[in-house]
């Protein structure tokens, strides 16, 4: 009996406690009427994973999600290697679902979208997948540099990633422990997405490192909702192994959370092609800010910068002549606070919905708008823009020049073998005709075999123990990559180092520099004693090719450099 009425204690002071902090219910705001001038602004959600990877829902499902939250278009991110799919958009419901894949490379997930389907599956290094996804013309995002799981976070910081994610919807949340969880559980039913943006605190380290990155180069941020609506209940470290889990927080429940905004040339057409490139043309161009419509919403912002008479928008570069003025307006209540922002630290800040301010030092200005009673510690913003980029070069040096060389032609006929499995076929060719010593590679990659490959190897490697770089002339049949690798021995302890290149049948040259090669399985960077090189490989492998596929590459004129 004791225990019974304390039982009643313990479950009437918890829904006492979820009543008691239940988040309050959105403030609506009316979208300002379009004014001259002004681009035509559209809401959508980014970062969608539907059944077609670890998502829960059918692409109609999540279309009506997203257009009872008064979202019109919706990013599907389904996981992938992009190759052989084509990304095509469509209108489901009045809702634009433009395609993207997200690729788990060895840095971190990567988002692309608006490229063809590429020629070899997309995995590997973080910045060899950067280089491919730029390659075919897409635009790639760094997805949740702080998800809690170390194999999913971008890592590759130094790689030339179009975008990055400053905030995750599904990182913020999942990160929360049980006891915080405990009273959403009841809190979600009575108010879904003002309930999931109470577990959003303002990402500080992620918005410190996209500053930094801004501040030296054009980066586009953006809000992900991440939404799978699947919540595991079996309390697995991967909550998306789970074969038992609720379908919490729903699709509309994150889509009415937070939306990102577009600014596009000429409103949405009703054509699926013409509309998907024009709002990834937006996203490619900065033109995007966030807004967690769950405070107030749904949230708007026009965002300006003047200086000698040109008008610069988010993610547009503007010089300075004299001064930058610049110019924030939103829909929000009176108790608005806005803070302009440059290099992350606050420059600017004003009292109500729009702000005022000039100045004239160079750096990445934008927008955070701030509402009292916002979720999280430090308190989540309400509204979030790209930069404007002020009075910085406007075009980024290009990869430091390689110094001159000292080189030696090396590796005549002869000392070269093949190296593979055992289901994979390889022969070589070499040909030393009036020009440069060629070595052609023929491979067939196994086709049930788990992790097949082909390499062209030779021992004969004396020239590499002085050198600090080797360099060849190569091409292949078709597009691919071959990763040129040294192998290093220590007793019966054998690693590799790596450099993953891109081939195609026009011949290129290629330098390997050895402070460039990472650790062949673990990607990590550790630096070896030349001396020590025991072998040199030309290896194709599953990374960027199917088991069963086959072809050819040659490699010419290879010499080291130091
Ligand atoms: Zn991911
Ligand atoms: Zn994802």
């Amino acid at each position: 009996m004791r225990w019974r009425s304390l039982m009643l204690v313990v479950v009437l002071a918890w829904f006492a406690w979820a009543l008691v902090t239940l988040p309050p219910e959105p403030a609506a705001l009316r979208l300002p009427p379009p004014s001259a001038g002004d681009p035509p602004v559209v809401r959508g959600a980014y970062h969608v994973h539907s059944k077609a990877s670890d998502g829960t829902g059918t692409v109609e499902e999540i279309a009506a999600a997203a257009g009872r939250a008064g979202l019109r278009f919706v990013i599907l991110t389904d996981h992938g290697d992009a190759f052989g799919r084509t990304l095509a958009p469509s209108y489901v419901g009045g809702v634009l679902c433009i395609e993207a894949v997200e690729i788990s490379t060895a840095g971190g997930h990567y988002v692309a979208l608006g490229m063809p389907p590429p020629p070899y599956p997309l995995a590997g290094e973080a910045r060899d997948v950067v280089e491919d996804v730029a390659r075919l013309g897409g635009f790639g995002i760094a997805a949740h540099p702080d998800s809690a799981k170390p194999e999913l976070r971008w890592d590759a910081w130094d790689a030339p990633f179009d975008a990055m994610e400053w905030f995750n919807a599904d990182s913020q949340w999942r990160d929360e422990g049980r006891w915080r969880l405990l009273p959403t559980l009841l809190q979600y039913p009575m108010r879904p997405s003002a309930t999931v943006a109470s577990l959003f605190d303002r990402p500080a380290d992620l918005l410190r490192h996209w500053d930094a990155i801004a501040a030296r180069r054009r980066v586009v941020g953006l809000a992900a909702a991440d939404a799978h609506a699947r919540m595991g209940l079996g309390g697995k470290t991967d909550p998306y192994d789970e074969l038992v889990y609720v379908k919490v927080p729903s699709y509309e429940a994150i889509f009415r959370s937070l939306s990102i905004s577009v600014e596009l040339r000429d409103p949405l057409s009703g054509d699926p092609g013409a509309d998907a490139r024009s709002v990834i043309a937006a996203l490619r161009a900065g033109r995007v800010y966030a807004a967690f419509d769950s405070m107030a919403g749904p949230g708007a912002l026009s965002f300006t910068a003047e200086s000698g008479g040109e008008v610069a928008r988010q993610g547009d570069a503007l010089a300075i002549k004299g001064m930058a003025r610049f110019r924030a307006v939103t829909n929000g209540p009176p108790h608005t606070t806005l803070e302009l922002l440059r290099g992350g630290e606050v420059v600017g800040r004003a009292d109500g919905p729009s702000l005022e301010w000039e100045g004239s030092q160079p750096g990445a200005y934008r927008i955070e708008a701030h509402l009292p009673g916002a979720p999280g510690e430090p308190p989540l913003p309400w509204i979030v823009s790209n930069p404007v980029y002020v009075g910085l070069p406007a075009a980024l040096g290009g990869a430091d020049a390689v110094p001159p060389a000292i080189a030696r032609l090396v590796w005549p006929a002869g000392s070269w073998r093949i190296e593979k499995d055992g289901r994979s076929a390889g022969r070589s060719a070499t040909s030393a005709g009036e020009g440069p010593i060629r070595h052609t590679l023929h491979y067939e990659l196994g086709r049930d075999a788990a992790s097949p490959f082909v390499a062209l190897v030779t021992t004969d490697v004396g020239a590499l123990h002085d050198a600090t770089r080797f360099a060849f002339r190569a091409a292949s049949e078709r597009p691919m990559r071959m990763s040129a690798q040294v192998r290093l021995v220590d007793g019966t302890l054998e690693r590799r180092w790596q450099r993953s290149v891109y081939l195609s049948p026009d011949p290129r040259e290629i330098t390997v520099s050895f402070a460039d090669m990472r650790v062949v399985g673990t990607g990590a960077r550790e630096a070896f004693a030349p001396v020590r090189i025991h072998s040199l490989l030309f290896v194709v492998d599953s990374v960027n090719a199917k088991p069963g596929s086959s072809g050819a590459l040659w490699v010419e004129g290879l010499r080291t450099e130091r």
